[in-house]
């Protein structure tokens, strides 16, 4: 292993971003023909360029430049998991690349999006625009600042530049000076499904074998079945008094544990409906109900409810307070962090029908009731993101197992940690669909005659998959996950292999919290390392019986991050996901250092 420490200007890398470059200014702020409000810049576009766009984590996602026409709306991101911070970026191989963001825009029901000006999008026009509650009307400025900053280089170099508008904002300030408790303590979770008896054996046996505290996301404990019924959570499916006992359990072994109730949704097709869910359900433009039939057993569709809804925040709060007490550290209310968000056209509603900033505004009240009727238990939801991070203490990633829900095919964007390099320390993020067998999980309560009868060796047709997916939320600092992980899968010969290096991967994790946890990523530089073309096996929870696909993506054999904890420690975190020994060469502005990994294993280079 050589390790020298070394300057920038030492390094051919690209320019370091220009955080003092001046702000060009945006053009009028006009009304557009839909009634929304938006001020827009065109740049040009060079070369191969890419967009850089804050899906969940962030993602880079290159186009066919040319076959593009004019007008065309290249991407349009909206609050929730499709903007979870507020930047978009113009990545310019050569010259300037841009950078709008939103400063002040977190509750507003704000868009940002890239369109093409001229045939093969010679130019972008970049917009920020916002939803208006009715009769809500600007002339020269919307109700956030908007800005347009050029710099030099690619997705770290934006995170800077945003890390640094974001600086003096006090909801980070506040989401920072938390005492995270026993979550800091957590060495990997488990995100397991139905009764204690399925879910606490395997998560007793890995707390044992690995010597490493453990964390539990446990969902499917409610009577009704998944993904209908809502928000009718008590009893639990398993009998209050054998509920009670396993969490007891799960206290005695010192597992961190918290329960699903979804914090956003109320199904129509439930009794419970007619007794107040109409007067609490978000409206759109078009005066409908905005629903999706998630469970394709039941074909319940789930309603998203306004932030003005006080029957059903009332059920929500009673299931809280009747969860909690029986032993649990956290409460996740699914949805929230990714669903909450934008316009309401109702007119019985206490707020203006619209957009504006109501929504987000509403849920806060009601996120702090919660708090407030359970004091110390954290609050936990979906997705990064930055209009609820101060009150929400973890949020739960699915984007370390971005490929699994391709669809099958090649894999054409590629995921990127922008939010931690913004954001880590303020808030913990844990998680990924990372499931060792291959099979999700299965509801008793579906019809049997759905269920998968021929299983197949998944482990060994998809060997590669578990392990980048258990890696990479690692390395962008996310707390270790493992889904649906069954007792089974713990003595299964095919995953002997995947599972020491899940025994790795928790205490590695552990031993590091102080750069994985609470350090502040430094730039990634550039790597030099085998590339290996991944196969995904494309199957989810709602699967028919025997359908799933196959999703490719090329992928560098060693994923990697660099860090600086908060005592001034630095070390660059590697691990090698093959099942090859690999080299590795990495430059970076504050390192050089270059090595062999074994396969499947973790590796620290302090510097
Ligand atoms: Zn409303």
């Amino acid at each position: 292993m050589n390790i020298v420490k070394v300057s920038a200007a030492a390094l051919m890398l690209p320019l370091a971003c220009t955080l003092c470059a001046a702000e060009i200014p945006l053009g009028e702020v006009k009304c557009l023909e839909n009634g929304n409000w938006s001020a827009s810049l065109a740049v040009e576009r060079r070369g191969n360029a890419k967009m850089l766009i804050p899906h969940s984590v962030g993602e880079i996602k290159s186009y066919d430049w040319e076959k593009i026409t004019d007008g065309k709306v290249i991407v349009r991101c909206r609050p929730g998991w499709g903007m979870t911070y507020r930047m978009l970026a113009l990545l310019n191989e050569f010259g300037d690349s841009y950078a709008i963001i939103q400063k002040g825009a977190r509750f507003h029901a704000s868009f940002l999006s890239a369109k093409a000006k001229g045939d093969g999008a010679k130019e972008i026009i970049l917009e920020s625009g916002y939803v208006p509650v009715k009769g809500e009307k600007f002339s020269r400025n919307l109700p956030f600042k908007s800005m347009v900053i050029p710099f030099r280089g690619g997705w770290f170099e934006a995170a800077e530049i945003y890390k640094k508008v974001v600086a003096d904002e006090q909801y980070l300030k506040d989401a920072r000076a938390r005492n995270f408790g026993q979550l800091e303590n957590v060495g990997f979770w488990f995100w397991n499904r139905r009764t204690s008896d399925i879910v606490i054996p395997p998560i007793e046996k890995f707390a044992a074998d690995s010597g490493v505290p453990v964390a539990l996301d446990w969902y499917w404990w409610h009577d009704i079945p998944y993904d209908t019924s809502y928000p009718n959570y008590w009893p639990p499916r398993e009998g209050v008094e054998s509920f009670r006992k396993a969490v007891k359990k799960l206290n005695s072994l010192g597992i961190y544990a918290q329960t699903y109730i979804n914090g956003l949704s109320w199904d129509m097709d439930d009794p419970t409906w007619k007794d107040g869910g109409e007067r609490c359900g978000k409206i759109n433009r078009k005066g409908k109900f905005v629903a999706t039939a998630w469970n394709r057993f039941s074909k319940h569709r789930l309603a998203e409810m306004c932030g003005d809804s006080e029957k059903f925040q009332q059920h929500i709060r009673k299931a809280v307070r009747s969860v909690v007490p029986c032993g649990f550290q956290g409460q996740y209310l699914d949805q929230i962090g990714n669903g909450a968000y934008g316009c309401c056209w109702a007119t019985n509603h206490t707020h203006a029908p619209g957009g504006g900033d109501h929504m987000v505004r509403n849920f806060r009240k009601y996120l702090r009731k919660v708090q407030s009727e359970n004091p110390g238990v954290h609050l936990s939801s979906e997705d990064c993101n930055e209009s609820y991070m101060d009150i929400f203490d973890s949020f739960i990633l699915t984007s370390p197992s971005y490929e699994r829900f391709n669809g099958g095919g090649k894999v054409d964007f590629e995921k990127v940690p922008v939010f931690p390099a913004v954001y880590h320390g303020a808030v913990v993020l844990f998680g990924n669909f990372a499931t060792m067998s291959g099979i999700p999980a299965w509801d008793p309560k579906w019809p049997d005659s759905e269920k998968w009868t021929d299983e197949k060796d998944w482990p060994t047709l998809f060997p590669d998959q578990f392990p980048v997916e258990l890696s990479r939320g690692v390395i962008w600092g996310a707390q270790p996950c493992a889904h649906n992980f069954r007792i089974e899968d713990a003595s299964n010969p095919s995953c002997a292999k995947l599972y020491a290096f899940m025994i790795d991967t928790a205490r590695f994790y552990h031993a590091n919290r102080d750069f994985l946890l609470k350090g502040e990523m430094l730039h990634p530089g550039k790597m030099d390392c085998s590339i290996k073309n991944v196969e995904f096996l494309n199957r989810g929870t709602y699967s028919k019986k025997g359908e799933y696909s196959v999703a490719t993506h090329e992928l560098p054999v060693v994923f990697y991050s660099i860090w600086k904890c908060p005592s001034g420690k630095r070390a660059v975190i590697l691990v090698n996901w093959s099942r090859n020994e690999e080299k590795f060469a990495l430059k970076t502005r504050d390192v050089s250092c270059e090595g062999v990994i074994p396969a499947l294993s973790w590796k620290k280079v302090e510097f």
